[in-house]
């Protein structure tokens, strides 16, 4: 796909009337809340998103956001890769009287007739699929399972047996 620089400003009522498609390669750098908390901000997110109506004519920002970003491990503080895949479908609506006749289980946002700042959206939905504190899964595992001290004896708690009963083994 091409590189794409995002609009910086749109319209985003009359996008959906005339279902304008967002498609290409941006890069991570595009997003600086994101690369805040990047180990590595090389790469792209490949965005694929379109703004369409509906059959009841109700607008919305649809698509699919993928990348792979490097985070610090906060166990062991080494890189790792993370591949994130985001679904974006989110209704455009004027306000919240507006979002009460969408269902229940939609997502929304409130826009205004322009100055939509395609680049934030699909930031903050990035961010929502990043762990607020991201660990190796090896290094999660030794973590939920330290070794017993040595000479001291303790009352297991019995969440904690329960919880180890219900994980997966660790290394063999
Ligand atoms: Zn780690």
């Amino acid at each position: 796909m091409p590189v794409l620089s995002l609009p910086a400003s749109i319209e985003p009522f009359k996008w959906a009337d005339r279902a304008a498609q967002v498609a290409g390669d941006v890069p991570l750098a595009s997003f600086p809340r994101l690369c805040e908390g990047l180990a590595d901000q090389a790469g792209t997110v490949q965005v694929d998103c379109r703004f369409e109506r509906d059959a009841q004519r109700v607008p919305w920002l649809r698509g699919t956001l993928t990348t792979s970003v490097t985070l610090t491990c906060q166990r062991c503080l080494k890189p790792m890769a993370l591949p994130v895949s985001v679904e974006v479908e989110l209704a455009l609506v004027h306000d919240e009287e507006d979002a009460e006749r969408l269902s229940d289980d939609a997502d929304y946002l409130v826009v205004s007739e322009q100055g939509l700042i395609l680049a934030e959206i699909l930031e903050d939905e990035l961010l929502l699929a990043i762990p607020y504190i991201p660990s190796h899964e090896s290094c999660e595992l030794e973590y939920r399972n330290p070794e017993e001290p040595v000479g001291e004896t303790r009352r297991e708690n019995p969440f904690q047996v329960l919880a180890a009963l219900k994980k997966p083994a660790a290394d063999e």
